[in-house]
């Protein structure tokens, strides 16, 4: 397995789908480092974290010069940190769509950036992002968050493409709705715009899977597990859709 004596760093590690991705690289062996903006959630995770905020390349850069000093050298990215906004457009207003780019996309683009040199000098790396099914096809009421997220596939692609050659691979996973603090936010939006039960709220939701479940969190991780692997070095410029169906 790849993943054995490898650093990786995980945004939004503290919290959902990225505590689960650090848990199970942690589980295979990786030294993982996790990165996120509230320390007590990181500190809960009991794994070397740094305080940091992704959308701010600085901040990235320092906190990732900081792993590199504890850990070393960074060859698996899995960029997580997001956050989701829903509202009709009539009333997204150009801050909201920028806070969207901002975290779900620009955070990518630092993290990645940030270790590429390790990845290059090493000549083997993976670097990861956690999209979604809003990555791929549109969404009513979450536009800005359905930009930012097809702009991490853009990303995707286009970098796995120039870096084929070094021996980095570029992917992304796209889960439909996935049980974590998002998706209870996103329910409880729906029940105070809509006045919908919670159960009713949840069914809307549902109804997006074809097999009427949420995605568990276990199973991004373990799909970014394989992505690390060896036997996943020729999935490159991947959107690898966890969603129950085809969209
Ligand atoms: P959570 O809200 O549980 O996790 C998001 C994490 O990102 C938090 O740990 C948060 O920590 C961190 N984060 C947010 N903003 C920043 C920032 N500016 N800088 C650093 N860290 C940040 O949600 P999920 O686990 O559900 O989401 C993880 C990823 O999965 C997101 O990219 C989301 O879009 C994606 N996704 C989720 C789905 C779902 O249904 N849950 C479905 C499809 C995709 P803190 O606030 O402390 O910084």
């Amino acid at each position: 397995m790849t993943i054995e004596g490898k650093h990786a760093v995980v945004t939004g590690g503290g919290t959902g789908i990225g505590a689960a991705i650090a848990a199970t690289l942690v589980d295979s062996g990786a030294n993982v480092t996790i990165v996120g903006r509230t320390e007590d959630s990181l500190r809960n995770q009991n794994l070397p974290y740094v305080v940091c905020d992704v959308t701010d390349s600085k901040q990235v850069t320092s906190a990732f010069d900081v792993a590199r000093r504890e850990q070393g050298c960074i060859e698996i990215v899995v960029a997580n940190a997001g956050a989701a906004r829903s509202e009709p457009f009539a009333r997204t207003d150009v801050d909201v769509l920028e806070s969207m780019l901002a975290v779900n996309a620009v955070g990518v683009f630092n993290s990645w950036k940030a270790a590429f040199k390790d990845m290059q000098a090493a000549n083997w790396g993976r670097m990861i992002a956690i999209a979604s099914t809003a990555g791929l096809k549109g969404f009513p009421y979450v536009a800005a968050y359905c930009a930012a997220k097809h702009a991490v596939i853009g990303l995707t692609r286009s970098l796995a493409l120039e870096l084929a050659p070094t021996g980095v691979t570029v992917n992304s996973v796209c889960p439909g709705y996935t049980r974590t603090p998002l998706l209870s936010r996103t329910v409880e939006n729906i029940r105070n715009k809509t006045g919908m039960s919670i159960d009713s709220a949840e069914k809307v939701l549902l109804e997006t899977n074809p097999q009427e479940r949420f995605i568990e969190t276990a199973e991004v991780a373990d799909a970014v597990k394989w992505l690390c692997s060896d036997a996943a070095s020729s999935v490159n410029g991947q959107a690898i859709c966890l969603s129950g169906g085809p969209i």
